[in-house]
């Protein structure tokens, strides 16, 4: 039985995009390349639903994250970090690495930022007299599995600071669930290649925005490699400007084939019933669910870990099983486990999950209720599936 990867990240590749990971190089500054890189970029475009430039670096995501902080914020910049997660702390941290003013109220983990969080936090930035340069947020909290409302947020950073640029990281959201970048007005966006894109690690794409380009022109930030202005100016011609991952790039133009035949309301749709299977299975069985049911992702699920529950024992007799679930992150570790479902995944896969997580638990001697599995696959009935 070919392994379940339930991590929520790198996700499963379907059999043609691994297929165009074996094919032979083309030359990236020829007239293939050229056509695969107008392709990619359009069809990013859809993705991200903007007609903003959106660049693609050679890195993980986090280098992507990168080059949206150090292209548009100098340091000295007061920037307001609304962090629900390690992913939050990690942009915030980048912004901190390069000098900015960074200022991080705490929130709950496990819980959405809210309007008036967001809106005090602003305002007491300006009361000091640092009205903030850029607001950084993260759409989907990859570590605790909560979707901000980024729609609502955003709504507030333009009322209450309307020079700020939003800085978005929607790496773990981007292409599997509704992202406007241009309706909500999100300066930067950020996604990477081996999350909702079905392909391996190894790109990062980043949407700007015209206000953002005019921050850039003097932003002082050091910057090379990751420097979009460069970006910007190779996309022109058809190319990036230092050599591409020219086989992950084959890889994208397949997977937006997959893409493009599913179309992105089926695609939100089944990643919306992955997502209520994971959490109806998980509650039959009797685990807490960790996020706020009102938030809660539908690329990722978080539960509590029973008590007395070595996540180290368990994720060991869920790999016998061939599944492979991720554990807690940062200040969550031991705490919490979590169930991947984004990319190319199905509710099917989610069921197999839990079937093999019962079994495991029974292995173990932790005590759950049986019929998660059965939860999980009436929770997600009548949805299409992604083919191979
Ligand atoms: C995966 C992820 C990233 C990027 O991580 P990399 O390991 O650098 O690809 C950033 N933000 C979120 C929310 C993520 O889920």
């Amino acid at each position: 039985m070919p392994q379940n990867l339930r991590i929520p990240g790198p996700t499963p590749l379907p059999a043609r995009v691994r297929e165009a990971g074996s094919w032979q190089m083309v030359n990236h500054r020829g007239p293939e390349f050229k056509a695969l890189f107008g392709r990619v970029s359009s069809k990013l475009q859809a993705g991200f639903q903007t007609t903003n430039d959106v660049l693609i670096t050679g890195s993980s995501g986090t280098g992507g994250l990168e080059a949206a902080v150090v292209n548009h914020l100098s340091p000295g910049d007061p920037v307001l970090a609304i962090s629900v997660g390690v992913f939050g702390d990690r942009l915030a941290s980048i912004a901190t690495t390069y000098g900015a003013d960074v200022t991080r109220p705490a929130f709950e983990w496990g819980r959405a930022a809210t309007p008036d969080q967001v809106r005090d936090a602003i305002s007491g930035m300006q009361a000091a007299g640092h009205s903030p340069r850029a607001v950084l947020m993260t759409f989907n909290e990859t570590s605790t599995g909560i979707t901000n409302p980024i729609e609502d947020l955003a709504a507030v950073v333009h009322a209450e600071a309307p020079e700020a640029l939003l800085i978005v990281d929607g790496v773990s959201g981007i292409g599997a669930l509704p992202f406007q970048t241009d309706g909500w007005g999100v300066d930067v966006a950020v996604t990477g290649a081996q999350k909702a894109w079905m392909i391996p690690p190894g790109l990062a794409m980043v949407a700007v925005s015209p206000r953002a380009w005019t921050a850039a022109e003097t932003a002082t930030m050091p910057r090379f490699y990751f420097d979009l202005k460069r970006h910007r100016d190779a996309a022109v011609k058809g190319e990036t400007p230092w050599t591409p991952a020219v086989g992950i790039f084959f890889q994208l133009d397949v997977a937006f084939e997959l893409i493009e035949a599913e179309g992105y309301p089926a695609i939100h749709a089944r990643h919306a019933a992955c997502g209520a299977a994971a959490r109806a299975g998980l509650a039959a069985m009797g685990f807490a669910l960790f996020a706020d049911a009102a938030h809660a992702s539908n690329t990722v699920t978080s539960a509590h870990l029973p008590d007395g529950i070595e996540w180290s024992a368990l994720s060991k007799a869920l790999r016998a099983r061939d599944t492979v679930l991720a554990g807690g992150q940062g200040k969550l570790t031991g705490r919490i486990l979590r169930i991947g479902h984004l990319g190319a995944v199905n509710a099917d896969d989610i069921v197999r999950a839990l079937e093999a997580l019962e079994s495991a638990a029974h292995e173990l001697g932790i005590p759950v209720v049986s019929g998660g599995p059965a939860a999980a696959a009436a929770a997600a009935t009548g949805v299409a599936v992604i083919g191979a």
